[in-house]
């Protein structure tokens, strides 16, 4: 298991992935299944999560930005693959031209996606996404109408086919809560509204992790999972990752770079917040915020080393943390697992999110560039 770890990795199990994805799509069936792969396949790599995601069983892939579902194409990866987010000016007819379905949600967007679709020669297939409360992307209810009737006259000039149409929940992740069942019905009357007008979307969706989980009657036709799919708890509050059916796919770990006495009464790293309390023993990490590390978690997030669990002793340093391993079996060269999927006692994504005051999205996307990554179980 060390071999190969010069100072820091990070590890990705492609076949949590495609278990995950497996779980996920038997879940939502009959409705597809979308692997959101957004941030570098949330901190996994996009390439590698994508092609497990497909394994899986994903019909869709999903990406935030263009140049990330450009990327997959680039890399050969086919199949359908919505990229959402978008800024005036957008290279709409590098989208088309690689068969990137898009999303909309006004009337100029629309208007330049239309624009693209005539010069390059081949219609724009567009997903229309609604605002039923969550307030950030979407048509404000108020505006669908004039929206979707141009989006109709545009689909019937041959420049856009409606493909889609979606939105997002604001409180997914708390099954129960009356937003949900709001946003439904503004959904529900959004759907009506297209259809009167002429619409005839191939997919509604409208689920994230927590509701493709929690929430069958938001599945409709197509769900979007992101965090289930590198296997972290979307609701941590009301269940883990084993009791969803889900194996976190990351592990970050790092050799210990140096181990050594320190008398009572030592500060450690910058500004002193810690003081060996008695005669210790201090072990260097070369893992630090500058890879991911959270500077927030400093003093309290959890490393498994030498068979036992310490918090990070005083403040996390750009490129290392020190840990008060006492009279634990260290020695440099040694394995420290930050996190893992908690298998062999090592803290997990989510126990360090808590350390940081953060959710475990953040945990993993942060992690840097910098890391090799390590594929394990890749498929022939
Ligand atoms: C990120 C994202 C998702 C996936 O959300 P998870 O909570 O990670 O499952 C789905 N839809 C949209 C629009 C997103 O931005």
């Amino acid at each position: 298991m060390t071999s190969g770890v010069r100072h820091a990795e990070v590890v990705v199990d492609l076949a949590a992935i495609r278990a995950n994805v497996a779980t996920l799509a038997a879940a939502a069936a009959p409705a597809a299944t979308m692997a959101v792969v957004k941030a570098d396949g949330y901190g996994h790599g996009l390439v590698p999560a994508a092609r497990a995601a497909r394994a899986g069983g994903a019909s869709w892939l999903g990406t935030a930005v263009l140049a990330e579902a450009l990327a997959l194409r680039a890399a050969g990866v086919d199949g359908r693959i919505l990229a959402w987010l978008a800024a005036p000016g957008e290279d709409w007819g590098a989208a088309v031209t690689a068969d990137v379905d898009v999303s909309a949600y006004a009337d100029w967007q629309l208007e330049e996606i239309a624009a693209a679709a005539r010069a390059v020669g081949q219609a724009a297939r567009v997903h229309l996404k609604v605002d039923t409360g969550l307030g950030r992307g979407g048509v404000m209810p108020a505006d669908w109408p004039t929206v979707v009737a141009r989006a109709r006259a545009l689909e019937a000039e041959g420049s856009v086919a409606v493909v889609g149409v979606w939105t997002h929940f604001a409180y997914a992740d708390a099954p129960g809560h009356p937003t949900i069942a709001a946003q439904l019905a503004v959904f529900d009357e959004a759907l009506a509204i297209a259809a009167a007008a002429g619409l005839r979307p191939e997919v509604r969706h409208a689920a994230n992790s927590a509701a493709t989980l929690t929430l069958p009657a938001a599945h409709y036709d197509l769900v979007r999972p992101g965090l289930a799919v590198y296997g972290l708890s979307p609701v941590p509050e009301v269940a883990g990752p084993a009791e969803l059916g889900l194996r976190p796919a990351m592990r970050l770990q790092a050799r210990v770079a140096l181990v050594k006495a320190a008398p009572a009464g030592h500060g450690v790293s910058y500004g002193h917040t810690y003081t060996t309390p008695v005669p210790t023993r201090l072990a260097l990490v070369p893992l630090g915020y500058a890879d991911g590390v959270p500077r927030h978690a400093s003093g309290a997030g959890p490393v498994r080393v030498g068979g036992r669990t310490v918090p990070v002793a005083g403040r996390v340093c750009m490129d290392q943390v020190v840990l008060d391993v006492g009279d634990a079996a260290v020695t440099a060269g040694d394995l420290a697992v930050l996190f893992g999927d908690g298998s062999q006692g090592e803290p997990t994504a989510q126990d360090w999110a808590e350390a940081a005051g953060t959710i475990s999205y953040e945990i993993v996307t942060r992690v840097s560039p910098r890391l090799p990554r390590r594929y394990l179980s890749e498929e022939p």
